[in-house]
Parts: C-alpha cells; sequence; structure tokens
C-alpha cells in the first residue's frame, strides 16, 4: 500500500510541476495574413522561429503566428528581414510546452505500468501461492464420482509414504489431469485427495499466470514450484491449466513469446522437481484437445481422470451429502428431486439445497420441505437456461432416440463389441454416448467385424430418422460419420475390401479420390444405412423400450440394454 501510495504522490507532484508550462498560453496568436500585413507595413521588430510558428513582437505587443515548420525557408527568413525585423531561433529542447508534451504522456505511461505491477504482482507476491496446510475435506464429502476416488487412492498412497514407491523403483506419478466441465467437483475432489492423504494443498489458477509485465508469469511458476517443494509433501492444484497450457502457436508478439515461455518454465519445472520430493500437480481443464502435447507426455500430466456430469444416482448422492446440515421435513424424497434434475452439475445440486433453505428460512419455516426444494430447482433451472445448459425435453427424447438406435444394433449384431453402456448424459461434445468394449485386443480386423460397427455408427441417424422422419433428423450424427466415412475409405483405398476397386492400394491424386472410389464409398455408407434402417424397423418396441429406460435412468449399463432387447425378441418370437 505504502509503494501505491507514494507512486500516486509521484503522479501528482509531475502533473503540477508540467501543467503550467503545458496548459500556459504566454501571448496572442494572429493569423498569418495579419502577420504578413505587419510585415508589409515594417510594423514587425523582431521574429523568433520556433517549432510550431513564428514569435513575434510587435511595437505594441507580442503575438504568436502558427506556421508548419516547413514553410520557414532560407528565402522567406529573407523577406523578414529585409522588412527591417530581428530573426533569431528558438534553441531547441527548451520548448516547455514541446517538452510536457513528450514528458506527460511517458509518465501516465509509467505510472499505469507501475498500478498494474503493483495490483497484479506485489499483492499476490505477498500472498501467493496460499498454501494450506490440514484440509478439512475427506473423499465423504465428494459424493459419487466413485471411478474418479478409486483411480485416486494410488495418488493418495504415494502422497503419504513416496519412499515405499521409490524403493521398489516404480515410477511415480508427477501430474494428472482432471477433465471434465465446470462445478463437477474437481476442485474438491482435489481438496479431499490432500486431505485424505494429509498434505499441504496449493491451488492456483491458470489465470493467475497472465500478468501484463513481462516475466512475471514466468517467475510465478517458478516461485510456485519452489513453495511446493519447500511444503512438500504437497498437492499443486491448478484450475483452468489450459489458460497456460494451450497449444503454442509459435507467434512472434511479445505476448505470444511471453506465453510460451511461462508455458515452458511450467515444463521445466515438471520435468525438473525431484520424484522423492513428493510433489504432484493437479490440472483442471474441460478440454484436453487444446493442451499443449507437451503437457501430456510421461512424466508430465501423463494421466486422465474423467469427471462427468452426475446421473440420477450420483444427483441424489450429492445432494444427500448437502442436505447433511440442513433440516428437511420427515418422508421429503430428494430422489424424485434428482429425477427431476438433468444436466445439473454437483455446483448446481449444492446450489438447489442452499436456496431451498434460503427460501424456508425467508417464510419463517421450521424445516425445507418439498415445496422449497422445488420452487429451488425451478429458480436455478431458469439460470441453467439463460446459459443454455438446459437441455430441453424434447432434445433429450431425441437423444435418447439416437443412443437407442446405436445400442440397439450394437447388440443385435454379434460382430460388433459388447454395449458397456449407454447415456444420454453430455460427455464433452457429445450429448450421449453408447460406450462397447472390445472383448480382446484385435490386431486383424475381420470385414464383418468393421460392417457390424459401421451399422452401428450409422444406427444413431437412422433411428432418429425412424422415429420422428426424415425431416426431423438432427446435427447429432456428424461425428458418427466422420467416423464411418474415415473406416470406408480405408476399405477401399488401403484394406482391398470392395469387390469393384479389388486388391488395389488407391492414392490420392491432389485433394480428390477417383471417381469411382468416391461412388464405392458412398455405396457401402448407403447400404449400411439401410442396413441400420431395417434392424431398426424390424426391433421398433425394443427400441423404444431402450429409449424409454434411458430417459428414466440416464445411463444404463449393457446387461441392462442386452436384458431388453432380449426381452422384446422373446416377446416377438412368441
Ligand atoms: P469444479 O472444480 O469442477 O469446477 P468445484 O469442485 O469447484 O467444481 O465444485 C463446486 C461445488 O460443487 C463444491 O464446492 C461442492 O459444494 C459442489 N459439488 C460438486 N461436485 C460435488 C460432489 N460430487 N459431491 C458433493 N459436492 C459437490
Ligand atoms: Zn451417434
Amino acid at each position: 500500500m505504502a509503494v501505491s501510495a507514494a507512486i500516486f504522490a509521484l503522479i501528482i507532484a509531475a502533473a503540477a510541476f508540467l501543467a503550467p508550462r503545458y496548459l500556459a498560453q504566454p501571448v496572442a496568436e494572429i493569423s498569418y495574413s495579419d502577420f504578413t500585413r505587419e510585415l508589409t507595413q515594417k510594423k514587425v521588430q523582431s521574429v523568433v522561429i520556433e517549432s510550431g510558428g513564428l514569435s513575434v513582437s510587435l511595437a505594441d505587443r507580442d503575438v504568436f503566428v502558427r506556421m508548419p515548420n516547413g514553410l520557414v525557408s532560407a528565402d522567406y527568413i529573407e523577406r523578414i528581414t529585409a522588412s527591417g525585423a530581428e530573426v533569431d531561433f528558438r534553441k531547441p529542447g527548451f520548448d516547455a510546452a514541446h517538452m510536457a508534451s513528450i514528458v506527460v504522456p511517458i509518465v501516465l505511461v509509467l505510472a499505469v505500468l507501475a498500478m498494474l505491477a503493483i495490483q497484479t504482482d506485489f499483492k499476490p507476491t505477498s500472498r501467493w501461492p496460499k498454501v494450506v496446510r490440514s484440509i478439512p475435506n475427506r473423499f465423504d464429502d465428494v459424493a459419487g464420482q466413485e471411478e474418479a476416488k478409486a483411480e485416486l487412492q494410488e495418488v493418495i498412497a504415494f502422497l503419504k509414504d513416496a519412499g515405499a514407491f521409490t524403493k521398489v523403483g516404480a515410477r511415480i506419478p508427477r501430474g494428472l489431469l482432471m477433465v471434465g466441465p465446470p462445478g463437477t467437483g474437481k476442485t474438491l475432489i482435489a481438496k479431499a485427495l490432500a486431505g485424505e492423504a494429509g498434505v499441504s494443498f496449493m491451488a492456483v489458477s491458470g489465470s493467475d499466470f497472465s500478468a501484463p509485465l513481462i516475466g512475471i508469469a514466468k517467475g510465478r511458476v517458478s516461485k510456485l514450484f519452489e513453495q511446493a517443494r519447500k511444503k512438500a509433501p504437497c498437492l499443486i492444484f491448478i484450475d483452468e491449466i489450459d489458460a497456460i497450457g494451450r497449444k503454442r502457436g509459435g507467434g512472434g508478439s511479445a505476448a505470444d513469446r511471453e506465453f510460451e515461455a511461462t508455458l515452458n518454465q511450467l515444463l521445466v519445472e515438471m520435468d525438473g522437481f525431484n520424484t522423492t520430493a513428493g510433489v504432484i500437480v493437479i490440472g483442471a481443464t474441460n478440454r484436453v484437445d487444446v493442451l499443449d502435447p507437451a503437457l501430456l507426455r510421461p512424466g508430465r500430466f501423463d494421466r486422465q481422470v474423467h469427471i462427468g456430469l452426475p446421473d440420477i444416482c450420483g444427483r441424489e448422492a450429492i445432494l444427500n451429502v448437502h442436505a447433511r446440515n440442513v433440516r428437511l421435513t420427515n418422508g421429503v424424497s430428494l430422489a424424485s428431486i434428482a429425477k427431476g434434475t438433468p444436466g445439473f452439475s454437483g455446483a448446481d445440486l449444492g446450489n438447489l439445497i442452499n436456496e431451498a433453505a434460503i427460501f424456508a428460512a425467508r417464510e419463517g419455516a421450521e424445516e425445507v420441505t418439498r415445496e422449497h426444494l422445488e420452487a429451488a430447482r425451478n429458480k436455478i433451472i431458469m439460470g441453467l437456461e439463460r446459459r443454455s445448459l438446459v437441455i430441453s425435453d424434447e432434445e433429450r427424447r431425441l437423444v435418447a432416440v439416437h443412443e437407442a438406435g446405436h445400442a440397439l444394433c450394437a447388440s443385435l449384431l454379434p460382430a460388433s463389441d459388447q454395449v458397456h453402456s449407454a447415456t444420454i448424459i453430455p460427455h464433452g461434445q457429445a450429448l450421449g454416448l453408447v460406450m462397447r468394449l472390445p472383448e480382446h485386443d484385435r490386431f486383424c480386423i475381420p470385414v464383418e467385424k468393421l460392417e457390424a460397427d459401421l451399422i452401428v455408427a450409422m444406427g444413431g441417424r437412422a433411428a432418429e430418422e425412424v422415429v420422428f422422419g426424415p425431416k426431423k433428423v438432427t446435427t447429432g450424427a456428424a461425428s458418427d460419420i466422420a467416423h464411418a466415412t474415415n473406416i470406408v475409405t480405408r476399405m477401399v483405398t488401403e484394406w482391398g475390401m470392395s469387390p469393384a476397386i479389388g486388391m488395389v492400394r488407391v492414392t490420392r491424386a491432389g485433394d480428390n479420390l477417383p471417381r469411382e472410389v468416391e461412388q464405392e464409398i458412398r455405396r457401402i455408407i448407403d447400404d449400411m444405412y439401410e442396413a441400420a434402417k431395417t434392424c431398426i424397423k424390424d426391433n421398433r418396441d425394443a427400441l423404444d423400450s431402450l429409449t424409454e429406460a434411458l430417459l428414466e435412468h440416464e445411463t444404463i449399463d449393457g446387461d441392462e440394454v442386452r436384458r431388453i432387447v432380449h426381452m422384446q425378441q422373446a416377446r416377438l418370437a412368441a
């Protein structure tokens, strides 16, 4: 604070010193024509040529004539002298007004920079990064996210006793990425991790590393790791790591160079720290694809833990965690609230409970009732709608039909990989997902399996068309189409699987494939799409049951998918 006061005083002083000179307008101005008239009437006593014009002494007063300097030629000076006036030049550099016009902006720029430095650097350096010693959070505070918690057990073991790992020569994790949408509990999980392991915790954000002055961001990275080594064992959590870790573009501007220097420093620090030091870095992001590949190499952020939006069961568990400190009316069912909150993140659900408690308190009620919870839910949905995160019922049904189509084809085609799970909870860019597990690694893939994969890929769009009609199909199939086109192209051009083209390797001429190859690709895709449509039409009941199951549970596992499909088939056979 003392520094900022001193700098402020300096600015005032500079302004006070310079302003009078800058603003002072010592003499009146006359026009050029007036001056010429005075000159021809020989009334001019002396002329001082200075920057921007002439200071002229007339018999009775001093005046100034504005005149571009370029006009004052030797001839012109001759003309003035001829009229009998004295001519002189102002010594350059002593023009107060001119000097002020240079100095004032410089002083202002310096002052602004100093202010920025105060704001962005001096303040944080005294308290940044903040180190928390004994974190109270535990995994119990994190509801759901069981897979993530299981994956992190190893990290806890390492933080508790790095020696046990190094003794047997195990390679120790240094960095891991938590990938998932905002509000899903990434920070919470990192904290709970530090709490479980009983280590120090430092949380910073990628945006802490965008400082306006050269070198500051890079210095902060060093400082962060220096602190971590001092406080080891320690967990560093970098939220929004994409802010420092996005792909280097190699642009030449100062900002680009500064950005690259910061990212390089992070890479150097990650490579450099001694693995026995017991420091682990956790980065959080919603988008791995924008990160610089160098960050993801072994020894850096080489593990990823996915943290997704919670499904119905997860949401109920999260509601229960947050309701621990709230008095609920007997018999309120958080399960039904969970059902009515698709698309909510953990943060939204925490918010919901809190809003409900506020509604209750405002009414002076003793307990939180179902009505309070529903009012809170509606309020939050409105907020989410403004952020356009809420999927409408119509869209949910579309996604459910699309995913049911994939799941149905996958479970009806023996050559396809088994369905592991199907979900209508958004994952990354996708609004839904059908996950399939290969039974064993395949090195030689038979054409039969490739075709099954293609029919499964087409199954999403085919279901949309069969259920809603050709005019209602959506953009949701873009990645399916890209995937299918890629496979078919390779079938035809690399793997000799098209009878029409035969066993030749086709190379591109420029951007285009030969016409008959393009036609063959199209024919195969069309065939597969027709096969998918037939499969769906023939099993329409199973598709509808799958759709309803997805709408109700949001995620269904492979066994459930197969149970539904086989039940409908048995009914058909009977
Ligand atoms: P992120 O870092 O992924 O943006 P946060 O960890 O900051 O999300 O989550 C914000 C808040 O949401 C947490 O403080 C917590 O109250 C709540 N929350 C999120 N996920 C969960 C969860 N799985 N269990 C309990 N609370 C959660
Ligand atoms: Zn799809």
